[in-house]
């Protein structure tokens, strides 16, 4: 047992060790030579000026030192994460190239952006005409607001300090009803946990549904824990909503020792559990040690996923869930499939997605269960949690080995688990 503990022990040295000089690569990949940017958006470019201001900004000239106009680069915050774009004006102000230099946004939404040509629609406009009327791409608003946003903020940088205009700049906090809708929908699920007032729960799960699920498609994911832990933060004031729903809950979770936002508040948690108390057609029981024991290979998926969207510098490419797919049809065809196989197990199985894949509710426990230990608590059982029985040797499953069932159950997240990893290299191949 020693023995296996230290070789336990040596394993998640190693692993931390690779996370760590994971981050320490991306830091160094995003550093890029300014000019080699500015030419994205001008390939004249042959020199350039430091013009200042809050956004990094340029002025450009061509090789035979004709003026050729002003490069800033300016972020906003995607869905998966920031992005920065390039916006080059000429000298009378007018916005003659829109180019992406970095981004951790979600790969799917921001191809479907790209791909309706949504950066064209910004060209020959100046900031003063601003660019509220150019409508978001639907499925992608979140991304297509936020390049807007960041084209809107150097460009008026640029025409206020160089070019002598004097347009406002909205640089405040301006909460939506969304926002102030997740906050009650979040201070409720926290209240009724706190007081174990069960019988919301069903209500707050349907509405956390509708709201988080398929008005807002919000749900926490894997790829939101990446950009937290890498620093790669989107801006409070564009996305308050995500301050909520990601370092919020994490606190929260961490304070409390519980994890409330499987239990009272996932969208995708809350549809399997729905299927499964109303569809429960025919009962599929593996036994608790063995989803114990797949259980814990999570750490190994949520790893290799949080290395490869470090080493690729985009948080984006973690989500493997299938919470996109489910409430705004989004996702690779691998997300599909796993979509599919979930929703159609969940006929049998209590949350099969939970317990034996998802990379969220495996940090949320996580972080319940260390401040329960830092407070020296006895650890409840969750109805979610693992067993741990399998710990006693004379736990009933142990002695007698696994059933039929067992092993349908370990070829089934076997499968499931493969098309997790093809999941993951498509998120790498559709990046922009
Ligand atoms: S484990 Fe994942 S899918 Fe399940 S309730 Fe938690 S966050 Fe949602």
């Amino acid at each position: 047992m020693n023995k296996e503990k230290q070789r336990d022990k040596k394993l998640i040295g190693i692993t931390v060790l690779l996370l760590i000089f994971a981050v320490i690569y991306q830091h160094f990949a995003n550093e890029k030579d300014t000019l080699s940017v500015l030419r994205q958006g001008e390939p004249a470019a042959a020199r350039f000026e430091n013009a200042g201001g809050n956004y990094p900004s340029y002025k450009l000239w061509d090789a035979q030192e004709n003026f050729l106009g002003y490069g800033v680069i300016a972020g906003a915050s995607g869905y998966g994460g920031k992005l920065s774009v390039l916006s080059v004006l000429n000298p009378a102000g007018q916005i003659t190239k829109v180019s992406l230099t970095e981004n951790s946004e979600t790969p799917l939404y921001l191809n479907k952006v790209l791909a309706t040509g949504f950066l064209q629609k910004i060209l020959g406009r100046n900031p003063e005409q601003g660019f509220g009327d150019i409508n978001a791409v639907s499925g992608a608003t979140i991304t297509s607001e936020a390049i807007i946003a960041a084209v809107q903020k150097g460009s008026v940088q640029i025409a206020n300090e160089q070019l002598g205009m004097k347009i406002p700049n909205d640089d405040g906090v301006n909460p939506t009803w969304k926002d102030m809708a997740a906050l009650a929908l979040v201070l409720t699920a926290i209240i009724c946990s706190a007081r174990k007032i069960k019988k919301l729960r069903p209500w707050l799960l349907f509405l956390s549904v509708i709201f988080i699920g398929f008005i807002l498609n919000n749900s926490l994911t894997f790829s939101n824990f990446v950009s937290l832990f890498s620093g790669n933060l989107p801006s409070f004031v564009e996305r308050p909503i995500w301050y909520l729903m990601v370092p919020g809950i994490l606190i929260i979770t961490l304070f409390r020792g519980e994890n409330f936002y499987c239990s009272w508040l996932c969208p995708f948690g809350a549809v399997q559990e729905g299927i499964y108390r109303s569809l429960n057609l025919f009962k599929f029981s593996p036994s608790q040690n063995i989803q114990s024991k797949v259980g814990k290979y999570r750490w190994w998926m949520l790893w290799v996923a949080a290395m490869t969207a470090l080493i690729f510098n985009n948080a984006g490419i973690a989500s493997y869930e299938p919470f996109s797919v489910c409430f705004d049809g989004s996702g690779n065809i691998a997300q599909w499939i796993i979509m599919s196989i979930i929703l159609l197990m969940s006929i049998a199985l209590f949350r099969f997605w939970c317990h034996s894949f998802c990379p969220v509710g495996l940090m949320l426990d996580f972080m319940a269960r260390l401040q329960r230990k830092l407070k020296r608590k006895k650890i409840e059982i969750r109805e979610n949690a693992n067993c741990n029985h399998c710990d006693n040797a004379s736990c009933p499953q142990k002695i007698s080995g696994m059933s039929r069932q067992d092993k349908l159950y370990l070829v089934l997240v076997s499968i499931v688990n493969i098309i997790i990893l093809i999941a993951l290299l498509l998120n790498i191949s559709s990046m922009s």
